[in-house]
């Protein structure tokens, strides 16, 4: 695997890391039952060393990306986000937010979906459909683009996020980072990053390269059967929460199982792959 982080950056402990869940504690006292090398705390290590990267050139750089806090706009992006960082997000706010505050995060997911189905059908559609995950990126590539609504973990009053520090892999390198591989087709490469962002060379001047996280990312976010990586289907959270909702708990932050938090990597691998990879 090139461009993996460093191993140091990564490595496994005993457990005596703070929990993922937020709460402060030690993972071995908090979330007892949790593997420190399970799918979830690599994740979680993963989001700590690219705030290290991006902290880090923030500290040291006179160029900066106009992100702040209370700038939101990009809150109404689609994009997609896998289902270890969703749960995350359940887990989070199982400790942060109250009963009605959670129920009422999945009301908003289901009104977010019937907007998407009238404001952009093909979206909708591909979202809605059962395609793999390379029909799902083609249809992201095609159609998707910013939402009338914003994620239903964003404050509206304010702008901020609710669930921040618990936030998904792209929430935290959108804008504030770039990922740049060195091909010509990058180089090429028109659009913006945001209203107040252009994208291409002018966001590489102001922002850290995170592209050696992303193959630690995709590692994660699918299954690693052998030499090879199964692609696991990936939804924007409004849409996980509104299948959590119809096929889980309910409009609660209920697991049902917590492969993805409590088995040891490879274990968890195996066990998806001999379920066809379909979900844990
Ligand atoms: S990417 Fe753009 S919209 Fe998003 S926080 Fe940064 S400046 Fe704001
Ligand atoms: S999780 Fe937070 S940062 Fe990410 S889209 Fe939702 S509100 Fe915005
Ligand atoms: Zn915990």
């Amino acid at each position: 695997m090139p461009n993996m982080p460093e191993a140091k950056n990564h490595s496994l402990t005993d457990g005596n890391e703070p929990c993922f869940c937020g709460s402060g504690r030690k993972m071995r006292l908090c979330h007892k039952t949790a593997s420190p090398d399970s799918r979830a705390a690599h994740v979680v290590r993963l989001y700590r060393d690219v705030e290290q990267t991006i902290g880090d050139y923030r500290a040291t750089s006179p160029k900066q990306p106009p992100c702040r806090e209370g700038c939101s706009n990009c809150c109404s992006d689609y994009f997609p986000v896998s289902q270890v960082e969703f749960e995350l997000l359940l887990v989070y706010m199982e400790r942060h937010w109250s009963k009605d505050e959670i129920a009422e995060a999945f009301d908003r997911a289901e009104e977010n979906l019937l907007l998407l189905e009238k404001e952009n059908p093909d979206m909708h559609a591909s979202l809605t459909h059962n395609i793999d995950r390379k029909g799902e990126l083609d249809a992201v590539r095609r159609h998707a683009g910013r939402n009338s609504f914003p994620c239903p973990l964003l404050d509206r009053e304010n702008g901020r996020c609710r669930v921040y520090s618990a936030r998904p892999f792209l929430c935290r390198t959108h804008g504030s980072s770039h990922t740049f591989y060195g091909g010509w087709r990058e180089r090429l490469q028109p659009g913006q990053v945001c209203e107040y962002i252009d994208g291409g060379r002018s966001h590489r001047k102001i922002t850290p390269n995170i592209a050696d996280y992303w193959p630690l990312y995709e590692e994660l976010a699918d299954v690693r059967v052998g030499k090879e990586r199964r692609l696991l289907r990936q939804y924007p959270i409004f849409y996980w929460l509104v299948l959590y909702g119809r096929h889980g708990g309910g409009k609660t932050t209920e697991l049902g199982n917590r492969d993805n938090f409590d088995l040891p990597l490879a274990e968890h691998n195996a066990r998806m792959a001999a379920h066809g990879s379909s979900a844990n």
